[in-house]
C-alpha cells in the first residue's frame, strides 16, 4: 500500500476549506478521504479520525476544541460539517472517572458539541480526545485485521508492526477502552501507533501527513508480511470446477432463500418484514465459496466487531445441494436457514443467561450465504443494507482466507461478539425509524417505459419499493428508470428488457429480476396497445397484435410472476392496470375493449387461484391518461387524432373533454393509478379480486 498524499491536493483542500474552518480542518478533511478512499482501509462507515484545534466562541473566547468524525458520514466523503466540535479541555477532565455508561458517554459528547445540531460525534471521541496529539488516524485496514485476527500469543503482530507498538488485546468501544488507550499511551510515550487487536489500527502525529502516512506504513507492513508468510502456501484448495456458470443456479435459489431469510407476519402468508439480496460472484468470492476451507472459516466470526451489526456474527454456508431436484434443493435450503436460525436463538439465550442481561432479540436470519459454484448471496432490509452486508463479505472472505494461509485465522468470541450486535447503543436505534409502506418490496412494472409506467413506478418507489421497468424498449427503460434514480436514489430503478408476448421473454426478465434483488413482491401487468377500427374492418391480424399484448402479455406476466411469488412462499400482490372500456366500453375500440375485458377476467381467475399462496390480485380500470411529465402516453398518440374527430373536437382540446365527462370533473394522471397500486400492494384492506376505478366518476364505468 502507498502513500496518496498530494501536495497539489492537500493545498486545494486548504484553499477551499481553510477560510471558514482552518487549515487544520481542511487537511483533516483531506487525509480523512483518502483514508476513506480505499475499501481496504475502511469500508461505509468504518474507521474514524480527529483533530485538535481552537474554537472560538461567540464571547470571542478561544478554546480548545476536538473536530472528530461525527456518526452518518463516510471518511471517502466528509465535508467539514462531518467533523462536529468538542469542548476538549472538558472531555479531558472525563479520564478521572472510575467509570461512566455509554449512554452518559453519548450525552457528555452531545451536551459538549459546540453546534447543537451536530451528527453525533464518534463513540471513539474520548478515545481521539485523551490522546495528546493533533491529528489521530483510525481505521480497520484488511490487512491489520488479517495479523490481529490470530490466536493469542502468535506473535504475527509484533513481527509484522516491529517496535515502538503499543498491543492491546480488544476491549468493546467506550470510556474503558479510552481510559486504557491513555494509560498505555502515558506508559510508553514514544509509541508511533496503536494496534487494537481483532478491531484496528491507530496512528496519530501533530502533522495531517505524518499521521496519515504512518497509518498507510504500518498497513503496508502487514501486507508485506502476508505476502511473505504465504509464499507457496495454497491459499484456497479446490476441488470443484470453475467452468460452470452460476447463473441459473443464483436465479434458482434467490427467491427461495428471500423468502426463507424474510420475518413471519402475524397471518399465513404475510411477512413482517422482506429482505434485498445482492450477489456476488467475483473470481475471488468463487474461490471461496469452492474451496475446502470455506466452510470451517464461515463457522468463525467477522474481521472486526463493527461488521456483526451488518452480516450478523458468521454467514451461513451451504454445500452438497441437489440442484436437479427442486423440491430436495428446497427442503435443503430451508433445513440450513432453520438450523441457523436455531443456532442463533442458543447464541442469543446462552449469553443473556451468562450477562444475566435482558435485551430486545433481533431477528435470527442470515445476512450472508455462501454456496459453492454460486458464491456469496447478501441480504438486508433495504438495497443499502444488502450492499453493505456484500462489501464487506467481499473484503471478509478474501482476509480470513490470508489470515488463515499466513496462520490460523480466529476472531472474537460469541461473548464479544454478543457486546457489539446487543450494544446498548444499538439497541437504542430499535423501532425508531418509521417503515414506508412498500419498504423491502421489489415491484415490477410492464410497459414500464410509457407515460402511466413511469407513474406507477414513481409512486411505488416514493413508497419503499425497488421498481424495475421492464419494456420492450430497453433504452428507454432505462432512461426512465434513470430519470426517477435521480428522484429516489441511485440504483434502487432499474429498466430491463421484456417483449410481454414472448413466453422467454418473460422468464428471463423475471429470472434477472431475482438475480438482481432476489425476487419480486408486487407485479403491475400494464403494457397496452389500441387500435382504432369499427368491427367490419378489423383484420384478424390486428386482432391479433391487440390481444397478444393486452391480454395474452397479462397472462404470461402473472404466470411468470406466480412462479417467483410461490418460490418466495410470502404473498405478494398482482394489480393489473386494465381499464375503464371494461365496463363502459367504446365503439370502434372492439379490439382494445374485448382484450382488456379478457385480461379483466384472467385477474379475476388469478385471485382465485393464487389466494392459497397469499397472493392477491387486483384490477385498475382508469380512465384517459395523456402523459406524465414530459413523456406522452404512446396509447393516446396513437388513437388521439380518431378520438378527438369522432368527438368533433381539436385534439389539444381532448384532455379537457374527458376531464368534463367524469363526475368529479377531474384530470386523471398516472400518479393517480400509482397510489391506487400502492393502495392494493399495501395490504390494507383483505381485499382480492377487486376492481378500482381511476377515472373521476363515471357513472357508466361503475363496477358491476
Ligand atoms: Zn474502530
Amino acid at each position: 500500500m502507498n502513500s496518496l498524499y498530494d501536495k497539489a491536493d492537500a493545498q486545494a483542500a486548504i484553499d477551499r476549506y481553510a477560510p471558514t474552518f482552518g487549515e487544520a480542518v481542511a487537511l483533516r478533511v483531506y487525509t480523512s478521504r483518502l483514508i476513506g478512499a480505499d475499501p481496504a482501509l475502511v469500508l461505509h462507515g468504518g474507521g474514524n479520525t480527529s483533530v485538535k484545534d481552537q474554537f472560538t466562541n461567540l464571547l470571542g473566547d478561544q478554546v480548545e476544541a476536538i473536530f472528530v468524525k461525527g456518526s452518518g458520514w463516510d471518511l471517502g466523503e466528509l465535508e467539514p460539517e462531518g467533523l462536529p466540535g468538542l469542548d476538549l479541555e472538558y472531555l479531558r477532565k472525563l479520564r478521572i472517572l472510575e467509570s461512566m455508561s455509554d449512554e452518559e458517554m453519548v450525552n457528555q459528547l452531545r451536551t459538549h458539541l459546540f453546534n447543537a445540531s451536530s451528527p453525533n460525534p464518534s463513540v471513539e471521541t474520548l478515545l481521539h480526545a485523551f490522546l495528546p496529539h493533533r491529528f489521530v488516524d483510525h481505521s480497520h485496514a484488511d490487512a491489520v485485521l488479517a495479523v490481529t485476527n490470530q490466536p493469542e500469543g502468535s506473535g504475527m503482530a509484533d513481527a509484522a508492526f516491529g517496535s515502538n507498538v503499543i498491543h492491546l488485546p480488544y476491549i468493546m468501544p467506550g470510556f474503558p477502552l479510552a481510559k486504557a488507550v491513555a494509560d498505555a499511551f502515558d506508559a510508553q510515550p514514544d509509541a508511533r501507533a496503536i494496534l487494537l487487536h481483532k478491531h484496528g489500527l491507530f496512528t496519530f502525529s501533530d502533522d495531517a501527513r505524518e499521521s496519515y502516512e504512518s497509518h498507510i506504513d504500518y498497513v503496508d507492513r502487514c501486507e508485506r508480511y502476508l505476502n511473505e508468510n504465504t509464499v507457496g502456501k495454497t491459499i484456497f484448495t479446490t476441488t470443484l470446477s470453475k467452468t460452470e456458470s452460476p447463473e441459473s443456479r443464483a436465479t434458482q435459489v434467490a427467491p427461495i432463500l428471500r423468502g426463507l431469510l424474510s420475518e413471519p407476519g402475524d397471518e399465513p402468508n404475510t411477512v413482517s418484514r422482506r429482505m434485498i439480496m445482492d450477489w456476488r460472484f467475483t473470481d475471488e468470492v468463487m474461490n471461496f465459496a469452492n474451496s475446502e476451507e470455506a466452510k470451517a472459516l464461515c463457522l468463525q466470526g467477522p474481521l472486526t466487531p463493527d461488521h456483526v451489526i451488518r452480516t450478523k456474527m458468521r454467514p451461513l454456508y451451504i454445500s452438497g445441494l441437489q440442484w436437479s431436484d427442486p423440491e430436495t434443493l428446497q427442503a435443503q435450503l430451508a433445513d440450513a436457514v432453520l438450523r441457523y436460525r436455531q443456532d442463533y436463538d442458543r447464541y442469543f439465550n446462552q449469553q443473556c443467561v451468562e450477562k444475566e442481561l435482558s435485551k430486545t432479540k433481533l431477528d435470527s436470519a442470515p445476512r450472508v450465504v455462501i454456496l459453492p459454484e454460486v458464491g456469496a448471496l447478501c441480504f438486508g432490509s433495504s438495497l443499502k443494507d444488502a450492499r453493505i452486508a456484500a462489501d464487506i463479505t467481499e473484503h471478509t472472505l478474501v482476509t480470513k482466507a490470508l489470515a488463515h494461509a499466513a496462520g490460523k485465522y480466529e476472531a472474537l468470541d460469541e461473548a464479544d461478539l454478543f457486546d457489539m450486535e446487543y450494544w446498548s447503543l444499538e439497541q437504542a436505534k430499535l423501532g425508531k425509524s418509521k417503515p414506508r409502506a412498500l419498504d423491502g418490496q421489489v415491484a415490477l412494472v410492464t410497459g414500464g417505459a410509457g407515460a402511466i409506467g413511469i407513474g406507477i413506478g414513481d409512486a411505488c418507489a416514493a413508497a419503499g419499493a425497488l421498481v424495475v421497468l421492464a419494456d420492450l424498449d430497453l433504452e428507454r427503460a432505462q432512461s426512465a428508470a434513470e430519470l426517477l434514480s435521480k428522484k429516489h436514489g441511485h440504483g434502487r430503478i432499474i429498466g430491463l428488457s421484456m417483449d410481454v408476448t414472448s413466453e422467454e421473454s418473460v422468464r428471463r426478465g423475471f429470472d434477472s429480476v431475482c438475480r438482481q434483488f432476489g425476487g419480486v413482491d408486487l407485479v403491475v401487468p400494464n403494457a397496452g396497445i389500441a387500435h382504432v377500427s369499427p368491427i367490419e374492418d378489423l383484420s384478424a391480424d390486428q386482432v391479433r397484435r391487440v390481444t397478444e399484448v393486452n391480454y395474452m402479455g397479462v397472462l404470461l406476466t402473472i404466470r411468470e410472476a406466480s412462479r417467483v411469488l410461490r418460490a418466495q412462499g410470502t404473498g405478494g400482490n398482482i394489480v393489473i392496470n386494465a381499464s375503464k372500456n371494461v365496463f363502459a366500453p367504446g365503439a370502434d375500440f372492439g379490439a382494445y375493449s374485448a382484450s382488456k375485458a379478457a385480461a379483466h377476467q384472467i385477474g379475476k381467475v388469478a385471485a382465485m387461484e393464487l389466494a392459497e399462496i397469499g397472493v392477491r390480485v387486483n384490477l385498475i380500470n382508469a380512465d384517459a391518461i395523456f402523459n406524465e411529465g414530459d413523456v406522452d402516453s404512446g396509447l393516446w398518440q396513437t388513437v388521439g387524432p380518431d378520438r378527438a374527430r369522432s368527438r368533433g373536437i381539436d385534439i389539444e382540446a381532448l384532455p379537457e373533454f374527458y376531464r368534463d365527462r367524469n363526475l368529479l370533473k377531474t384530470r386523471i394522471s398516472a400518479h393517480h393509478v400509482g397510489n391506487a397500486v400502492v393502495f392494493f400492494a399495501s395490504n390494507l384492506t383483505p381485499t382480492s379480486g377487486a376492481t378500482l376505478p381511476v377515472d373521476g366518476g363515471i357513472a357508466s364505468a361503475f363496477p358491476r
